[in-house]
């Protein structure tokens, strides 16, 4: 799923799965901040689930990005 953001990115889209796997992505290697942000992003109440994004952060991560 992306949204008009993920492509412009001229912000981020917290109901966007994919912006909200890049915030936590940005903040890699430092874990505290990565939790951190997943809570700030779990604030919102149409964001996406927790398990959603840190599956598309995984993949990311596995596929080098
Ligand atoms: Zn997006």
């Amino acid at each position: 799923m992306f949204c008009e953001m993920c492509f412009t990115r001229g912000g981020y889209e917290l109901k966007c799965v994919s912006c909200c796997a890049h915030l936590v992505l940005k903040t890699r290697p430092d874990k505290i901040r990565a939790q951190a942000m997943l809570h700030h992003i779990q604030k919102y109440p149409q964001s996406p689930k927790r398990g959603e994004i840190l599956k598309i952060v995984q993949e990311a991560i596995n596929a080098g990005i």
